[in-house]
């Protein structure tokens, strides 16, 4: 491998690295087989190996459970994939003053702008899924700063077509209406800004299009008829934050039937259920905690108020705490999404996100965002462009977004503060407007300059100016 030349290729230590005998000792030992080559090395790249290398061996936990099952077995698999990409550079990346691989702008950019374009008949199937295709990569050149501007009706025309007469949009023209492809078209329309992309939605058919959506337990399903889920609460009140829509249900709202008024009628008390035994968030009371679901429902409850109240009254805090510090893998730095999974990109934002959320309503930093970044710039770029779940795995517009987003958590410090956008924000569901960027992280700092990305808003997941400029449109508005 490129630049390893002088120091054994790291994959060859994964026995050494989870051997489980004489752990503490063999790795706070300086006269180890590795010392003498470590003082050979002359090149500043083998440096760089050498601090990575003892970062690692810092993070590696000295307790092993000797246990050998398949999940055990998976994980060291994935370990040896990770490791030379945390230790050295074998995609032969430009190096920050740090030793890690430059954030790759122009390259993720380049495949962003592919992600946009045409794509080849075996795509088709995907079809359903274009909203997310366009916001994935809208948000994911924002985020590198690029000026979307220009693609303005381009986008406009891309979802005219995909909004149903009923309310909501669905993958494309004729394709029945989704939450989840109306959370993407909404958000893409939303950074496209300008007036007639705001206009370009139907508001009052889209509240109706909520409305039906609500369920008299408390919840949201993602269709009609379709799956309950935390997803649908957090897509529905996204939509309806940002594009100022009535709080009072629709009068033809099934839910209203049954003697609710408001598309919040206990909505917090079924957040609140879907908190697993573990501490973490399930999609729907009763199932497996998981990291999207988590972003999903602290996103959730930090729309229907401030999240230092509505997180401390409908969250076990110190329990969610510890599973979300439990999502973060040792040494990869990375997330996984649930107990005994791998790490994974995407969930450099769906669990890397959530410290904002979590830390407004506890009151305190508690994440470890060096190591989050190493991960992501390290391991999750892809050599010819675009971020990846992990070494090995073929780049998208998904896992690009979603390492951006995370990367973009882990140098900014999000904080909410109720002042902060005095003219917006005071009506319903208002809170996500009381956040701003209040400085950097400069902790453990592991980027460059050069490798920042962009601000982004930590609830809706878009640039913070394109969310704050809708809903000051539509705030401003008289009725739909
Ligand atoms: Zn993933």
């Amino acid at each position: 491998m490129a630049g390893q030349t002088s120091v054994p290729a790291p994959s060859s230590r994964l026995q050494e690295i989870v051997s489980d005998s004489n752990r503490i000792e063999e790795l706070s030992d300086t006269d180890n087989e590795y010392a003498d080559e470590y003082e050979d090395v002359g090149t500043v790249v083998d440096q760089h190996e050498a601090a990575n290398m003892a970062y690692i061996n810092s993070m590696i936990s000295p307790i092993r459970d000797s246990l050998e099952t398949e999940t055990s077995i998976t994980q060291d698999e994935t370990l040896a994939v990770v490791l030379p990409f945390l230790e050295g550079n074998p995609n032969d990346f430009l190096l920050n003053t740090f030793g890690l691989p430059k954030l790759q702008r122009e390259k993720h950019a380049a495949f962003l702008h592919q992600a946009l374009g045409d794509y080849p008949a075996q795509m088709a199937a995907m079809d359903a899924a274009r909203p997310w295709l366009v916001y994935w990569s809208l948000q994911g050149l924002t985020a590198l700063g690029y000026d979307i501007s220009d693609m303005r009706d381009r986008i406009v025309e891309t979802f005219l077509p995909s909004q149903h007469p009923d309310g909501g949009y669905g993958g494309g023209h004729g394709q029945l209406p989704h939450l989840a492809a109306t959370y993407a078209a909404v958000l893409s329309l939303v950074m496209a800004g300008g007036t007639t992309a705001y206009e370009s939605v139907n508001r009052k058919s889209m509240w109706h299009y909520l409305g039906r959506m609500k369920q008299v337990d408390g919840g949201f399903t993602m269709a009609p008829g379709g799956e309950e889920d935390i997803r649908g609460a957090f897509c529905a009140l996204v939509v309806m934050s940002l594009l100022n829509i009535p709080l009072d249900l629709p009068p033809d709202a099934p839910a209203r039937a049954h003697g609710m008024t408001t598309f919040l009628d206990k909505l917090g008390e079924w957040v609140s259920r879907c908190q697993t035994f573990e501490g973490g968030i399930s999609a729907a009371p009763g199932n497996e905690a998981h990291g999207a679901y988590a972003f999903c429902g602290l996103g959730c409850l930090s729309i229907m108020g401030p999240p230092t109240e509505t997180l401390n009254k409908y969250f076990d805090m110190p329990l969610l705490l510890h599973w979300l510090s439990s999502r973060q893998c040792s040494p990869e730095g990375g997330y996984n999404g649930r107990t005994n999974k791998l790490v994974d990109g995407c969930y450099s934002h769906w669990v890397g996100s959530c410290w904002p959320l979590v830390e407004a309503a506890v009151g305190k930093e508690v994440s470890n965002r060096s190591a989050l970044a190493r991960y992501i710039l390290s391991a999750a770029q892809h050599k010819k462009g675009g971020l990846i779940d992990k070494p090995g795995k073929r780049a998208d517009a998904y896992h690009t977004c979603y390492n951006l987003a995370g990367l973009s958590a882990a140098q900014h410090k999000n904080v909410y503060d109720e002042a902060t956008a005095p003219d917006i924000g005071k009506s319903e569901l208002g809170a996500p407007f009381g956040w701003k960027v209040d400085g950097l992280f400069e902790g453990e700092r592991v980027w460059g300059d050069e490798d920042f990305v962009e601000e982004v808003h930590p609830i809706f997941v878009i640039p913070y100016q394109a969310a704050e400029d809708c809903r000051r449109y539509f705030e401003a508005k008289e009725g739909f």
